[in-house]
């Protein structure tokens, strides 16, 4: 970003406290290790730390403006500018809507309940086939993600992809009116947070708010295959529907998978060819007809769209194949995880074809399931007992759920169950053995890399 101090004082309705407002600011940071010369430092207040008292320490690395909520932080002596706002955060998310204002990059918002991450980093990789692109760095998806995000897009940007992540009815509307996508994307709605919000027509609600704010001439893009974003077909004038129904307005068939790598079909919207992704799943087949269809959004050629897919830079810890010693192979998978992703995840363990062994399902909780959650963590372990696994760990506290799932399918190979994955790492050797795949999947909150960290120093 390039702000004068003036513009970032008019942008977030803020007073100057200091005199120099010529100056002109470059990036704007919330962490004071990331301060770098000519940065805006927003210092916030958490439960372990307290941001203003590293005002200093960002000021040495060369940060020249400070957000801040009271005249008390305010020090003259310091060389930076000072600007008192009422409330950083919100401040923060004008800033960002106001810079989006003046940018003419092309936004892509993506939300859903799954593959969020995985289907922006191949609508980027498509996109950069038209011109620089920009994407939400890692999970940066919510309300200071976005607004970070939005903030590193610069003029030379043609196009952005965001992520927008969301655990509350409104949130997405919020990002959506920061970040203005010209196109948004909704990958599907599963069952993540229905904790907060009970029931998943809100959910559908909820993530439907990434249109309303988009620009007059907008594009959805929606998974077509999911019963609940049908319902919303016919409020949306620009549409694209994707999936492995024919139905769609583009659609995959004859998907083939070997190793690292699957092929497939791609047809419609005047697109008929085949095309690679280095990725295994259905899921991922379909995250790609999401990307494809931004390409057709572009005005991309069929070759330009074939040659995003070959080789895309993805996130790590997303049904990530890592190949051991002794042929081990782990499907990392360890980022989070939902009902609707980890059956995704045990499919393709039971589809995965690169090592000769058993099949090992590692399972953590899956958390803010809320009311739902034994049900969820049953229909897992019963999915897992009757789609080829050989041996089941569970972990966490509905690890019980998991392992009674899975007996009610009449599951007689080997079960385990750990408290938590610093349990479960210390015992995984007990488990696993060469030319073994290893599936290891759970919520963020149980940190399942613990175990394959473990796993990759034995083998
Ligand atoms: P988060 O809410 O944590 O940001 P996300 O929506 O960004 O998640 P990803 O990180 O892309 O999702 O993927 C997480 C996991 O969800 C993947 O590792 C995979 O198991 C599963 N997944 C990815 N895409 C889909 C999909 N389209 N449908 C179902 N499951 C999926
Ligand atoms: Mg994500």
């Amino acid at each position: 970003m390039r702000l004068t101090v003036n513009e970032i004082v008019d942008f977030t309705n803020g007073e100057l406290l200091t005199n120099n407002g010529g100056i002109v600011i470059e990036s704007c940071v919330i962490d004071s290790r990331k301060a770098s010369p000519n940065s805006m430092f927003v210092p916030f207040v958490g439960e372990n730390v307290d941001g203003y008292s590293y005002i200093k320490s960002a000021i040495e690395k060369g940060c020249k403006c400070v957000l801040i909520e009271s005249e008390r932080y305010l020090d003259k002596d310091l060389n930076c500018q000072f600007i008192l706002v009422e409330n950083n955060q919100s401040a923060l998310q004008k800033l960002a809507e106001r810079y989006r204002e003046k940018l003419s990059t092309f936004v892509i918002g993506v939300t859903g309940s799954n593959g969020k991450t995985t289907t922006k980093d191949l609508v980027a990789s498509i996109a950069k086939g038209k011109g620089k692109t920009l994407k939400t760095l890692g999970n940066l998806n919510n309300e200071l993600g976005l607004p970070l995000m939005i903030l590193q897009c610069e003029p030379h940007h043609e196009i952005a992809v965001l992520e927008m992540g969301m655990s509350q009815l409104g949130e997405i509307d919020l990002l959506s009116k920061i970040g203005k996508p010209n196109v948004g994307i909704i990958t599907n709605i599963g069952e993540s947070h229905l904790e907060h919000l009970k029931t998943k027509d809100n959910i559908l609600k909820a993530k439907s708010e990434i249109f309303n704010h988009m620009s007059q001439d907008g594009v959805a893009i929606i998974n077509g295959d999911d019963e609940y974003l049908k319902k919303i077909y016919s409020q949306l004038p620009r549409r694209i529907t994707y999936g492995l129904s024919k139905e769609n307005d583009l659609c995959a068939y004859n998907i083939t998978s070997y190793n690292h790598k699957t092929t497939f079909q791609v047809k419609g919207l005047g697109y008929d060819f085949s095309a690679s992704i280095p990725l295994l799943g259905d899921h991922n087949v379909i995250n790609s007809l999401a990307a494809i269809a931004v390409g057709h959004v572009l005005k991309l050629d069929e070759k330009l769209i074939i040659q995003g897919l070959v080789s895309p830079e993805m996130t790590s810890m997303r049904t990530e194949i890592i190949n051991l010693r002794d042929d081990l192979v782990v499907i990392n998978d360890c980022y989070n995880a939902s009902e609707t992703s980890t059956l995704a995840a045990l499919k393709v363990l039971k589809e995965y074809k690169g090592a000769s062994g058993r099949k090992i399902a590692i399972l953590g909780d899956m958390l803010e399931l809320g009311d739902y959650s034994e049900e969820a963590h049953f229909n897992v372990g019963a999915f897992a007992a009757s789609n080829n696994v050989s041996t089941i760990i569970a972990i966490g506290q509905f690890s019980g759920d998991i392992l009674k799932g899975a007996q009610g399918q009449g599951f007689e190979g080997e079960m385990a169950k750990y408290k938590d994955s610093h349990e479960a790492a210390r015992n995984i050797m007990h488990h696993i053995r060469q030319a073994d795949t290893v599936l290891v999947k759970g919520s963020r909150g149980v940190k399942m890399e613990e175990i394959v960290a473990m796993i990759k120093e034995e083998f």
